[in-house]
């Protein structure tokens, strides 16, 4: 496995400067391109899974986390309260109390249910300036998050199919879970005092992988404050774990928020919350796939997805033109013309680069496409509409194959 730092830079994908502040990573053209595939995709399996976004600010007032219990149970992660105008603000820890807030403006019927509501959040972190480096261990956090507002009896189904949602984007990302881990809590005061709240949510959640037959450890004091977790497990290439996608149940914030909903019975009843994040914070998803893929991301996740390298100066602007129609397209595609140097020198240059559409005198007055795949695979020729209609049905896809012949 690679190291994503490395490649980071030498990828122009991301990178910090002293003055932003350690564990403040920004992202360049290149990576944020990554991103926002990422992101995208996300978006889009989310919403086809009937989640509903929203946005929520970053800031929250101090009795907020006070009222979640993040004040009492979390507080080392947070970054000290700020005064405003005689209010105590804080960057937020989690994006639910938010999610919670939202879920109480409204009245909810159980016909409602399960409401989804998912962001793609910022949230902080207060970790040590020791303990920086990269993209994977960060102050700011951009997470992949939703909370599930459902009755008790749909929260197997969701966190169930949240589960699912995860496999799916992993088999899509190119990469493996190291384990799965019931996160249940242990000793100390980090857990909210409630045994029979604890052994019903881990009960619901062994269940859950039990029933997907997913094999599984659990492990002792690594759940949340408020409730047990299945934590999906990544490692890097010295062996190390972290967290990347969770499923969580939690029958403490509803309780804490007061949240409710009328019931068929007419009466107002307490609902649960599944929290849910498929690709875990983009910060750590990013820096994994860059060190699993070394740089060579999945073709609709590569920063460049077709580079057009026209044999000489003669073939410059049929390349330039075949750059504009996969632009116009929504393919990310670039020129590499001839004053980068030889033919071989630019294909060496674009070895990352899933698609090589080499363009001679031949393919210049044909209209055709000579591709090369980043894996060395030749394709015959192709007219140019019908290559580019073929790699956008695979990037559109999100499948790990370059081709489909
Ligand atoms: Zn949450």
């Amino acid at each position: 496995m690679h190291d994503h730092r490395r490649i980071g830079r030498e990828l122009d994908l991301f990178d910090t400067d002293p003055l932003m502040g350690s564990g403040l990573p920004y992202w360049l053209p290149a990576g944020a391109a990554v991103r926002h595939a990422l992101e995208e995709y996300v978006r889009d399996v989310e919403r086809r899974a009937g989640y509903r976004h929203v946005y929520s600010p970053v800031l929250g007032k101090r009795e907020l986390y006070e009222i979640s219990g993040h004040w009492a149970h979390y507080s080392d992660d947070m970054y000290p309260p700020m005064d405003v105008g005689g209010e105590q603000v804080v960057l937020r820890p989690s994006l639910c109390p938010h999610h919670a807030l939202i879920f109480r403006s409204r009245g909810h019927s159980y016909r409602e249910l399960p409401l989804r509501l998912a962001e793609l959040g910022g949230m902080y972190r207060s970790e040590l300036s020791g303990v920086l480096g990269g993209l994977t261990r960060v102050r700011a956090i951009q997470l992949n998050d939703a909370h599930i507002f459902c009755t008790p009896e749909q929260a197997a189904d969701e966190a169930r199919a949240a589960l699912e949602l995860i496999r799916r984007a992993y088999a899509a990302m190119g990469i493996r879970p190291a384990r799965y881990r019931l996160s249940l809590p242990g000793a100390g005061g980090k857990y909210v005092a409630d045994p029979d709240m604890w052994r019903r949510a881990g009960a619901l959640l062994a269940e859950v992988l039990d029933s997907l037959e997913v094999a599984y450890e659990a492990v002792e004091g690594e759940a949340a404050f408020y409730g047990p977790k299945i934590d999906v497990q990544i490692a890097d290439g010295a062996g190390r774990e972290a967290t990347l996608s969770t499923v969580q149940v939690d029958f403490h914030q509803p309780r804490q928020f007061d949240l409710g909903y009328t019931g068929p019975d007419g009466t107002r009843h307490r609902p649960v919350m599944v929290h849910r994040s498929i690709v875990g914070s983009v910060e750590r998803a990013v820096a994994h796939l860059i060190e699993v893929h070394g740089g060579a991301f999945p073709a609709w996740l590569a920063p460049v997805q077709l580079v057009a390298l026209p044999v000489s100066e003669a073939a410059v602007s049929a390349a330039d033109a075949l750059v504009r129609r996969c632009v116009a397209r929504g393919l990310r595609a670039e020129l590499a013309g001839p004053e980068r140097g030889t033919l071989g020198a630019r294909i060496r240059d674009a070895r990352l680069v899933p698609y090589q559409a080499v363009i001679g005198p031949r393919e210049a007055a044909d209209d055709q496409v000579a591709l090369r795949l980043r894996d060395g695979r030749r394709i015959d020729p192709l007219p140019a509409a019908e290559a580019l209609a073929r790699v956008l049905a695979l990037t559109s896809g999100h499948g790990l194959d370059l081709w489909d012949g």
